[in-house]
């Protein structure tokens, strides 16, 4: 279908865009398609134009189109959503990645649960940087002590830090909370830590992001379109 072609080269497009005006290379930034609400079928065509990562938010979903999807072997499956502690098991046993570790309790069962013939789960920690209540991922000031913990983990390969910023229009906002995600990470890595991944940037701030440094972006909406927001929430 030559609309989400179009709308996919658009976004590659931005990011290399984006990648340039900050003094780094396209390939330093991964682009992950974030489909959820999207059906098999759409992450199937877009697999076959040659995009390999791929972003899912609910386990339910994401385990069918895991087994839809069995054919396609270079496919990287990255889980983006919020995990409780009884839904672990299908993502520990089929997700390259997980980017959304914000408890310990979380990051023990996907240990626990990693098959033994599969390598390490790649992991990230989701911290909050807006400083907003409602908001997922840990406490800005509990980053270290959760990286130590996750970082013992022989299952788990720690990765880096995630993050969603604040809804907001505000640039100046969203670029703060951008640096504040990669200042945390340099942190660590100068405590013997060594973490090569900031996933943050979405449809509407992939540039912020990648100018405060991003290696993956997460993006939905620009590539497959407005998501039906009544299946969205009976999803969550
Ligand atoms: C849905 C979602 C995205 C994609 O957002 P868009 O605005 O559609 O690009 C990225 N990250 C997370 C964690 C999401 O839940």
């Amino acid at each position: 279908m030559a609309t989400l072609f179009s709308a996919w080269q658009g976004v590659l497009q931005r990011i290399g865009k984006a990648a340039g005006k900050a003094g780094r290379v396209t390939t330093d930034v991964r682009l992950v398609a974030v489909s959820k609400t999207f059906p098999a079928d759409s992450v199937r065509e877009l697999y076959a134009l040659g995009q390999r990562d791929f972003g899912e938010n609910y386990v339910q979903e994401f385990t069918e189109k895991h087994e839809a999807l069995a054919d396609c072997p270079e496919l990287v499956w990255h889980f983006i959503g919020p995990l409780q502690s009884n839904k672990t098991r299908s993502v520990a046993e089929r997700a390259h990645w997980v980017h959304s570790i914000e408890r310990l309790k979380i990051a023990e069962r996907l240990n626990a649960q990693r098959p033994a013939d599969l390598p390490p789960l790649q992991v990230c920690i989701q911290v909050n940087v807006s400083g907003e209540a409602s908001k997922s991922g840990c406490e800005p000031e509990d980053v270290v002590a959760l990286a130590q913990a996750v970082t013992a983990l022989p299952r788990l390969k720690l990765r880096g830090l995630m993050a969603i910023p604040e809804s907001t229009e505000d640039t100046d906002k969203l670029a703060g909370q951008f640096a504040l995600l990669r200042r945390l990470r340099d942190d660590l890595n100068t405590h013997g830590f060594e973490l090569d991944t900031l996933s943050m940037g979405m449809s509407g701030d992939l540039e912020l992001a990648i100018a405060e440094g991003a290696t993956h972006v997460r993006v939905g909406t620009a590539i497959f379109g407005a998501r039906d927001y009544i299946k969205q929430e009976t999803q969550a």
